[in-house]
């Protein structure tokens, strides 16, 4: 079998292997999509600070069962299935409590082990969901989307509020689409005006603002002077996350998505003043998981939008540069495996 290994920063390989025999609850699992993520990407550049090297890429996965050793699975041969790639301990404090998408010793396949560049894997079959009545894109969006899921329902929203989104990109636009799905007037932030005008004409955006054009006195005026219950940020930007509880109402929840890997600094009193709720958002649940694909199942998510590129597998050697360039366009990129 072949599979994809990242060497160092900027350095794919293509690889032969013998294929693995499923460990004990475990099922044997062929590849079919792999999406592309910011995480990829910044892994490609050499942006992760704490990633390792040589490591195979890919969490955002289609599979489809070959084998299961585990005689309490309910899968068969041939089952289609989504990953849930959070691979936990089952046994720290936050496992116990529920939390398993914070485990304290958590291994996100494809980041901190190897992932699903590979024609065929062996995983936790636990972490595995049956989705026959999925398409292979529709199961290999589920995960970017089920972290959207996760912040939304951290922010305890209900229908009627109106949310800020900050980012546009593959992560904020599953927070808009989901939103709006739940009932949300929806304002979207971005820099960059293409990806705002994507948000308003195929994923729902109630309104747009561009975040370079005085953001809060526009969101002021949107909101007639009442701004949002929860602010969502999705761009892991110092700036953006800085201003986030600016856009944000008395009494409203600030959500961070994204990761800024450094010190944020806040004015206490203005955060005090609102009582807010600053919470961060990592991951997502086998909830939040099975929310996104009940929206997958009715139709309500524009995947043709959101799909922007299908590709061969072996096109990762070539072109991955180009997605991982800032001015690609691309939303997300799909790998295909025949
Ligand atoms: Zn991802
Ligand atoms: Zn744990």
């Amino acid at each position: 079998m072949q599979y994809i290994v990242c060497e160092k920063p900027m350095k794919f390989e293509l690889k032969e292997k013998e294929i693995p025999s499923p460990a004990k609850d475990e099922a044997l699992l062929a590849i079919k999509r792999i999406g592309i993520c910011g995480t990829d990407l910044h892994a490609f550049k050499g942006e992760q600070p704490f990633f390792s090297y040589p490591r195979i890429l890919g969490h955002e996965l289609a599979a489809e069962v070959l084998s299961v050793n585990d005689e309490t699975s309910n899968l068969v041969k041939g089952d289609r299935v989504v990953v849930q790639p959070y691979i936990n301990c089952g046994k720290c404090d936050a496992c116990l409590a529920g939390k398993p998408n914070c485990c304290q010793n958590i291994r996100v396949f494809g980041v901190h082990t190897d992932g699903g560049m590979q024609e065929v894997i062996s995983f936790p079959s636990r972490l595995l969901l049956k989705a026959n009545d999925l398409s292979l894109d529709e199961i290999a969006v589920v995960e970017p989307l089920a972290i959207g899921a996760h912040a939304i329902r951290r922010a305890g929203m209900k229908a009627g509020e109106t949310v800020v989104v900050m980012g546009c990109g593959p992560i904020g636009i599953g927070i808009i689409q989901l939103c709006k799905y739940l009932g949300a007037t929806v304002i979207a932030v971005d820099i960059n005006e293409r990806r705002l005008e994507v948000v308003q004409k195929h994923f729902g955006a109630d309104h747009v603002v561009d975040a370079m054009k005085e953001p809060k006195e526009q969101i002021l005026s949107i909101t007639d002077g009442h701004l949002a219950q929860s602010v969502f940020d999705a761009t892991g930007s110092k700036k953006a996350i800085e201003s986030g509880t600016d856009y944000m109402k008395h009494g409203g929840n600030y959500v961070l998505v994204g990761l800024f890997k450094g010190d944020l600094t806040f004015t206490h009193p203005a955060i005090h003043a609102k009582e807010t709720t600053l919470m961060c958002s990592r991951n997502a649940t086998l909830e939040d998981f099975e929310f996104v694909m009940k929206v997958l199942r009715e139709g309500k998510f524009n995947l043709s939008a959101y799909v922007t590129s299908q590709v061969a597998f072996k096109k990762i050697l070539t072109d991955f540069k180009d997605w991982a360039s800032v001015t690609s366009g691309e939303i997300k990129v799909m790998t295909v495996l025949d």
